[in-house]
């Protein structure tokens, strides 16, 4: 007899990795910076960090916008000699796409790739709570699915 708990969807679904799962395994830092501030500044930070992208909060800490190394690169190309005095403001994207903690990561993946970006901020409440890109979502769900097969490779072996 086949009991719920041996099936293999009982055994997996649970396992589905959420936005929330993975940013328990990250630190907790989210790179900001202020839409006043210059794309020098940005290229500094993305720099120093070793990351890129960054969320472009203003004081109080709300979303405005976030700017990608993209950005930077595609603005360069436009106006050569004349992108790091410019403001964040004028190169960000205003219109962030976000997820929030409790999203599924294969869902977050799907929206990423339709909307052709690698970052997404995370929101609870209106707050930000984390950010995740395309790289950390792949290598997390990578390490879940690997933990799943060796799963049903032991329910099989017994
Ligand atoms: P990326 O691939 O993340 O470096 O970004 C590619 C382009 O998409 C850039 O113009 C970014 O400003 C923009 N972008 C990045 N992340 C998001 C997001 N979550 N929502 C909307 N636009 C984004």
């Amino acid at each position: 007899m086949r009991t719920h708990s041996q099936t293999i969807s009982s055994n997996t679904a649970q396992e589905e990795g959420t936005v929330q799962r993975l940013l328990a395994t990250k630190s907790g830092d989210i790179i900001s910076i202020l839409p006043q501030d210059t794309v020098s500044k940005a290229v500094g930070i993305l720099k120093e960090k070793r990351i890129g992208a960054l969320v472009v909060t203003d004081e109080a800490g709300a979303l405005k916008g976030i700017l990608s190394e993209r950005d930077i690169v595609r603005k360069l190309a436009e106006t050569p000699g004349q992108t790091l005095p410019q403001t964040v403001e004028e190169n960000m994207t205003s219109k962030v796409v976000t997820c929030s903690p409790s999203d599924s990561l294969v869902d977050v993946l799907k929206r990423m790739i339709d909307g052709r970006f690698r970052h997404m901020p995370v929101v609870e409440n209106d707050r930000l709570c984390g950010m995740v890109t395309i790289g950390d979502v792949v290598q997390f769900r990578l390490s879940e699915l690997e933990h799943e097969a060796l799963q049903l490779k032991q329910m099989i072996v017994g």
